[in-house]
């Protein structure tokens, strides 16, 4: 059985481990000294050998979008680490951020250094005001030791907490004072990005992960994972579970797997249904407890590993209902730069709500499917499609449940109504 394998959360129970001490005591600042003695080249080319793939959600190769930036174009470069997580489910950089804010630092300065940037902003959630308190001291404390100042400078930027600027363009648009809505791509951001600029936007977790590559090796990170996923990476494991809580594995572990190593589902309860990359990516069931979680492995059993959100729900979860709030929040959080999700997703909501609540036909199940047909692919950005992801697979895997709600004419989860479901009401 593949086994937990701590890399990036190898400290994190040590009571200090977000101070620069703790840090430096466990041989932080060592990769950046290394890689900076380097050629940027050959720093991209490691990086590149390592077989790091971006931690966000696309899964896109970090080294070579590293590669990417134009060198030599006397254009001044920008490194942006978007921590705007917020996809319902997704909870694993905010932590990695507050058990070891310096790692994210560290590697900063080593993702300036390949890309030749003097400046990186990390693009943080306001909300998370722990965070960026926390990450806001480790800044300043890399600044007093000369981590920073001398040659690469790090921002700190507070959004005010919009969904769609976790999108890497709308995250730009954000970043310099305008409504943080997508941009028409091309150009990319690495032709193109902030301040129309070439700029390289990573994740909080692929940025994190660069300095034990740096220290240990490439080889040593594609010793791990799978053939096409390498390296460890966090899996976060929220709902009807025992132990909640970041669970740092080599990409290709199964969710059977993890639920073993982690204390399994809650006291007399069975899974029902879950998604392995957060609330956009197609549901999954107790059919796919043993599908491997990397990229590759995901994608071919229908769904997307996401940000590896294992929000896992037992049977005594309606999945209409559940379905129904991670609509309305994209209902809620849609830009409304285009039709489709604009309108879309409006009425994805009208339509759910009046199933769960018992009411239409099974004309309204079939007028939901084409919503949803006529958004996937039809939107400006990935918003539009993600917000269809649950509907679609719900009704793949559970239409006798929503056909359940229109014959007993309420939610049969709900303690008024007749149970007509084993295990409702529990
Ligand atoms: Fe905005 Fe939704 Fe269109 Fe994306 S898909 S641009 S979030 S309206």
């Amino acid at each position: 059985m593949t086994k937990l394998a701590p890399v990036l959360s190898a400290h994190w129970d040590e009571k200090d481990s977000f101070t620069i001490d703790a840090y430096t005591r466990n041989g932080g600042y060592k990769a950046s000294k290394k890689a900076l003695a380097m050629d940027p080249d050959a720093v991209i080319q490691l990086v590149k050998d390592s077989g790091l793939r971006g931690r966000g959600g696309a899964g896109f190769p970090t080294g070579m979008k590293w590669g990417f930036i134009p060198q030599g174009d006397n254009k001044d470069h920008y490194l942006v680490v978007n921590a705007d997580e917020s996809e319902p489910g997704t909870c694993k950089d905010m932590p990695l951020l507050l058990a070891n804010p310096h790692v994210l630092v560290e590697g900063c300065i080593i993702a300036c250094h390949a890309i030749r940037a003097k400046y990186a902003f990390i693009y943080i959630r306001g909300e998370v005001t722990h965070v960026v308190r926390r990450l806001n001291q480790a800044i300043e404390d890399a600044y007093k030791a000369g981590h920073l100042g001398n040659g690469i400078e790090l921002v700190l930027h507070v959004g005010a907490g919009a969904y769609i600027c976790g999108e890497e363009t709308a995250l730009l648009d954000s970043l310099e004072g305008f409504r943080g809505q997508p941009r028409l791509r091309p150009p990319f951001p690495a032709i193109a990005g902030l301040y129309a600029r070439p700029t390289v936007v990573n994740n909080v977790e692929s940025i994190s992960s660069v300095p034990a590559i740096i220290n240990n090796g490439a080889e040593w990170y594609q010793s791990m994972g799978t053939e096409k996923s390498k390296g460890t990476t966090l899996y976060s494991l929220s709902g009807h579970v025992k132990n909640p809580g970041q669970f740092e594995a080599p990409l290709g572990i199964t969710l059977r797997e993890i639920l073993e190593l982690s204390g399994g589902i809650r006291a007399g309860h069975t899974l029902k249904f879950w998604t392995p990359g957060g609330s956009s990516t197609p549901l999954f069931t107790s059919d796919h407890l043993d599908v491997p979680l990397d990229y590759e492995g995901v994608s071919a059993a229908g769904s997307m590993l996401g940000t590896k959100a294992l929000q896992i729900f037992d049977e005594t979860t309606c999945v209409v209902r559940a379905v129904l709030r991670w609509t309305e929040f994209y209902k809620h959080e849609s830009c409304g730069k285009c039709t489709p999700c604009r309108e879309g997703t409006w009425w994805l909501v009208q339509i759910l709500r009046d199933l769960e609540a018992g009411k239409g036909t099974e004309a309204d199940l079939a007028k939901l499917l084409d919503l949803c047909d006529n958004i996937m692919g039809r939107s400006f950005c990935a918003l539009g499609d993600g917000a269809t992801s649950p509907i679609t697979s719900s009704i793949k895997y559970f239409r006798d449940e929503y056909i359940a709600h229109l014959t007993n004419g309420a939610c049969p989860f709900d303690p008024a109504a007749s149970t007509l479901f084993e295990g409702a009401n529990k």
